[in-house]
């Protein structure tokens, strides 16, 4: 079987999707389920029917294509991504997943390849939070990652809530029916342009992921005693923004104790109550990012960070409140479909290395119902999620390459 990807079909249809956009010129702005989204869908549906799949959509806008194969009863092998983009971003990520996806099939169907598991491609609703603030909403759903009460209550930013949001998108039918069921995939391949800059640094076109790294984020608020900055003397003062600065530290330090490469934990936001020069912090807001590729390791960092926290409201006489606003697990990637893909790699001269994905995607969720695995091109600079985002129709092209051959060898 020999593969030819039509290069200029694919770059032509990430050109007309990125024109899909509420951005200006180069950005691309598509947030999920508004009319310049439903537009994006449409055209995305009509390039799958023309290329002879099967099209549906389930009840919270995921989508699905299907190359039926020769056993329609045998379990699925799924591909795909997300068309979402937040403001002001790029054309690539996520597209090179659904459109090269889309590519990788019509070049199997030209070669001749004829499946036996059929082959789907996918295009998950709402990868990024931007709308409801959670996000890879479609992929959480679809594998009974997140509750359908807790989705029913998510709203956005002017607090419409989803069901109504996917009511007047036209996407109906109840939440309960988006969980796929067991044994419906075989396997899942996601291809994506890497957001980093490893891959271009050496030089190498593509990364084989075998681990997704995923992030708990928790809220902490550390309440002392306001009072005037001149007034109070210091052995009187509860200051809360002096309890947060010695927990900042201890954050750091938990993660760097754990001696891994992978282990990261960051404090970004600092909110400072009531924020007057003149007047002692009563209150503070911490938000903490807590990353590993393993769940044991990150979750001891967790740990460590609340033993410090114990102390430090302990010795400054401050109260410490946490809400962990998610803890999702890591995922490792099937030690069988990255042999599978580096198999096609060697046989095309191509130069891979194992690489850790540390953003987190839609194969994270994936990797709760089935066995799963992505596939990394290079992006100039390492740039994403800005307008200059840049990766070359040539490393697309090879990506499409080994993702097509990978999926052919999992229908077989
Ligand atoms: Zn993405």
């Amino acid at each position: 079987m020999s593969i030819a990807v039509d290069q200029e079909r694919l770059s032509r249809e990430i050109e007309e999707l990125a024109a899909i956009s509420d951005g200006e010129v180069p950005a691309v702005t598509r947030v999920v389920f508004t009319p310049t989204d439903l537009k994006a869908r449409d055209w995305l549906m009509a390039k799958c029917k023309k290329a002879g799949l099967t099209v549906r959509q389930d009840p919270v806008g995921n989508i699905f294509a299907r190359w039926t194969g020769s056993q329609p009863d045998a379990p699925a092998v799924g591909t795909g991504s997300h068309i979402d983009a937040i403001p002001n971003a790029g054309k690539y990520d996520g597209v090179v997943g659904v459109l090269g996806g889309l590519e990788a099939i019509r070049s199997l169907q030209a070669s001749g390849f004829r499946p036996k598991h059929s082959i789907e491609l996918l295009m998950f609703t709402s990868e990024e939070p931007t709308r409801f603030g959670i996000g890879c909403l479609g992929s959480r759903l679809l594998s009974g990652s997140l509750s359908v009460n807790k989705a029913r209550k998510l709203a956005d930013r002017d607090g419409i809530l989803l069901e109504e949001v996917r009511a007047n998108a036209g996407v109906t039918g109840a939440l309960e029916e988006v969980k796929l069921p067991d044994g419906y995939y075989k396997a899942f391949v996601e291809l994506h342009i890497e957001q980093g800059p490893l891959l271009e640094q050496q030089n190498i076109p593509l990364g084989l992921v075998t681990h997704i790294a995923a992030p708990a984020s928790l809220r902490i608020s550390i309440e002392g005693e306001g009072g005037h900055a001149g007034a109070v003397l210091m052995p009187e003062r509860r200051d809360a923004l002096c309890a947060a600065a010695e927990l900042i530290l201890a954050i750091e330090t938990a993660a760097r104790a754990s001696n891994a490469r992978d282990s990261v934990a960051t404090v970004g936001i600092c909110t400072v109550f009531p924020g007057a020069v003149n007047s002692i912090p009563s209150r503070v807001q911490l938000s903490v990012d807590v990353r590993d590729t393993n769940l044991e390791r990150r979750d001891e960092i967790l740990r460590r960070i609340r033993a410090a926290g114990q102390n430090v409201a302990a010795q400054r006489q401050v109260v410490l409140d946490e809400e962990v606003l998610n803890a999702d697990a890591p995922a490792e990637c099937a030690t069988s479909i990255v042999e599978t893909l580096a198999e096609s790699c060697k046989k095309h001269q191509l130069n891979f290395m194992p690489m850790v994905s540390r953003a987190y995607h839609d194969s994270l969720f994936m990797s709760r119902i089935t066995a799963v695995a992505m596939l990394f091109i290079p992006c100039r600079n390492g740039y994403s999620h800005r307008p200059d985002e840049y990766v070359s129709s040539e490393e697309i092209e090879r990506g499409v390459i080994v993702l097509a051959e990978t999926l052919a060898s999992l229908a077989a």
